[in-house]
C-alpha cells in the first residue's frame, strides 16, 4: 500500500506571508508527490479576495485550513494614535490563534499520522505546541543566510554588546557572512526598550530550539554564510536546510483590471531597446513618504532613461500596504506637478500589482531599483538583473548590504541626514547602472549568480538535494496508507 507523508506548514497573517509558505510546500510536492501538507492559516479579519483566489490555484495535495479569524479591536493598542508595530501584529494574530491551531494539530495527528510541523518566523509559538505534540518542529524563513545568521546568533550579540545596535561604530561580524553597520541590521534590532525587540529575541530563541531551519537561499549564492552556519549546526540543533531558491509565481496578479494594467507595461516593454528600461518597485507592501516619493520621481526625470515604476500612493509608515488593507487613493495624484506629461516618452507608470517575473526576465530590462525584499533580489539573481539597493523596513538593509557589499551586483544611494535619497543622488544611480563603466562587472557577476541560480535548480541541484533530504527524514517516520 503506497504511504502518504503528512507534515502541517502555518504561516502568519497575510498573504505576503502565506505565498512562501505554500511555494515551499509546492517545491516539496514535486519533488515527494507521495506528501500530503495542511496549511493552517490564521487571519485578521475575512482572507482578502486575493489570498482566496491565489489559493484556489493550489494541488490537492496541499490542504488550507483557515483558523478563526482575529479582529482588528483584538491587535490595536487602543491607548496609542496610531497602530501597533507591524512585526507586533502579525505575531498578535498568531498568539490568539493557538488554542486553535493546538485543536487543529491533534486533530491532524489522529487522524493522518501527522510527522512535523513547518512554522513560519511569526508562527513559532505553534512549535511549542508541536514539541508538546511530540512531531518534529522546523522553521520556514524565506530570506537569505545571512539573515537566518543574524536570527540565529542575535542571542549571543545580544549579549556581547549593550549599547543600541544602530550606535555602534565598528561593524558586526558574523561568522561566514559580509561585515555590517548595525544600524543596517534588521529594524527589530534598533530599539533595545521596544517590545518588538524583545519579540525578536524571544523569535530567535525558538529558532535556536527548532529540529531544523529551512531557508531560501543556496550554497552557490552565499557559500561562505551557508558553509560557517553548517559547520557550527553539525551534530547539532537547529539543522541547517538551503533550499532555495524557491521562486514565487509571477502569475499573482490580483484582478483583471490589475491584469489589464500588467499586460499593458509588457506591451509598452516590446517596444523598447534591449536592457534600456529599470524596473522601479518597492514589492508588496513598501511605501515611501511623499518627499520621497517626490525624489523618486524627479531622480528618474533626471537620469534621462526609460523607467517602468510601480508607484504607490505615499505614506509615512514605509509598510503601509503590507497586510492587504486597502485604500481608495489614486498613487498618481501624489506625483510632482506635470512629471508623468513631462515623461510620457521615457517612462510608464503602473499602479497596481505588476507581473514583476515577467518584466525582470524581459529582454527590455536592465536594472530593478528595489526595496531588496529577498523574494526581489532572488527573481533578480535568476533574472540576471543588477540592482539599486533601495531598502525600507524588515531586513530589507541587511539585504541591501548582501546585495552591495557582499555579491556586488548592485549599487546603494546615500540616505541623507533627513532619511531621504535626494534626487541627483538617484539620477546618478540610475545612470551608473544603465551604462556606466562600472557595471561591466556587476554584469558579470550577476550573470554567474544567475547560472548559479541555475545550477541550483537543476534535477540533482542543491535545492533539489537538500529539500529531498529533510523530506527522508520525515518520511522515516512513518505516514499512514491510503
Ligand atoms: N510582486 C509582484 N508584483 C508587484 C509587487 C510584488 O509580482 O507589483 C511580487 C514579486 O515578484 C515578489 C513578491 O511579490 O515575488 C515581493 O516579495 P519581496 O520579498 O520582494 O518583497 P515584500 O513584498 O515581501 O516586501
Amino acid at each position: 500500500m503506497e504511504k502518504t507523508t503528512h507534515i502541517a506548514v502555518i504561516p502568519s497573517a497575510g498573504l505576503t506571508h502565506l505565498v512562501p509558505i505554500i511555494e515551499l510546500s509546492k517545491r516539496l510536492l514535486e519533488l515527494c508527490p507521495d506528501f500530503h501538507v495542511s496549511c493552517i492559516i490564521p487571519t485578521l479579519g475575512s482572507p482578502s479576495s486575493s489570498t482566496i483566489a491565489y489559493l484556489q490555484t493550489l494541488p490537492s495535495n496541499i490542504h488550507p485550513i483557515f483558523l478563526p479569524p482575529v479582529h482588528e479591536k483584538d491587535i490595536n493598542a487602543p491607548q496609542k494614535d496610531q497602530p501597533p508595530h507591524i512585526a507586533v501584529q502579525v505575531q498578535r494574530v498568531v498568539t490568539l490563534s493557538l488554542p486553535f491551531i493546538h485543536e487543529e494539530l491533534e486533530s491532524l495527528i489522529s487522524r493522518y499520522g501527522l510527522v512535523a510541523l513547518v512554522a513560519d518566523t511569526f508562527a513559532l509559538e505553534a512549535l511549542d505546541i508541536a514539541s508538546e505534540l511530540n512531531i518534529l518542529s522546523y522553521v520556514y524563513c524565506p530570506f537569505s543566510a545571512m539573515a537566518v545568521s543574524l536570527y540565529l546568533y542575535a542571542p549571543k550579540l545580544e549579549k556581547k554588546i549593550s549599547l543600541e545596535f544602530r550606535d555602534l561604530r565598528d561593524p558586526i561580524e558574523m561568522p561566514g557572512c559580509v561585515r555590517i553597520q548595525g544600524r543596517d541590521l534588521i529594524d527589530s534590532l534598533q530599539d533595545r526598550s521596544n517590545i518588538v525587540y524583545k519579540q525578536f529575541l524571544e523569535r530567535c530563541r525558538r529558532i535556536n530550539l527548532a529540529d531544523g531551519v529551512l531557508f531560501n537561499s543556496f550554497p552557490e549564492l552565499e557559500t561562505e554564510t551557508i558553509k560557517a552556519l553548517q559547520e557550527e549546526f553539525k551534530g547539532k540543533k537547529p539543522q541547517i536546510y538551503p533550499i532555495g531558491p524557491i521562486l514565487q509565481n509571477g502569475s499573482l496578479s490580483r484582478s483583471d483590471e490589475q491584469n489589464n494594467n500588467g499586460s499593458d507595461c509588457l506591451k509598452w516593454l516590446n517596444n523598447q531597446r534591449p536592457r534600456s528600461v529599470l524596473y522601479v518597485s518597492f514589492g508588496s507592501g513598501g511605501t515611501v513618504s511623499q518627499d520621497q516619493l517626490n525624489e523618486l520621481a524627479l531622480g528618474l526625470e533626471l537620469s534621462g532613461k526609460k523607467f517602468l515604476w510601480v508607484v504607490r500612493a505615499p505614506s509615512k509608515f514605509t509598510s503601509a500596504a503590507y497586510l492587504d488593507t486597502s485604500n481608495d487613493l489614486n498613487p498618481l495624484d501624489f506625483l510632482p506637478e506635470g512629471f508623468l506629461e513631462r515623461t510620457k516618452e521615457k517612462g510608464f507608470v503602473i499602479t497596481s500589482w505588476a507581473p514583476q517575473i515577467q518584466i525582470l526576465s524581459h529582454s527590455s530590462t536592465g536594472g530593478f531599483l528595489s526595496h531588496c525584499g529577498w523574494n526581489s533580489v532572488l527573481e533578480s539573481v535568476q533574472n540576471g538583473v543588477p540592482l539599486i539597493a533601495f531598502p525600507l523596513f524588515g531586513e530589507q538593509r541587511m539585504n541591501a548590504v548582501l546585495v552591495t557589499d557582499g555579491l556586488k551586483v548592485g549599487l546603494r544611494p546615500k540616505v541623507n541626514e533627513k532619511g531621504l535619497v535626494e534626487r541627483e543622488d538617484i539620477a546618478k544611480l540610475v545612470k551608473s547602472l544603465m551604462e556606466g563603466e562600472e557595471v561591466k562587472e556587476i554584469h558579470a557577476r550577476m550573470k554567474d549568480l544567475r547560472d548559479a541560480s541555475a545550477d541550483a535548480l537543476r534535477e540533482f541541484g542543491s535545492s533539489a538535494k537538500t529539500l529531498c533530504e529533510v523530506a527522508l527524514k520525515w518520511k522515516d517516520l512513518g505516514g499512514i496508507g491510503k
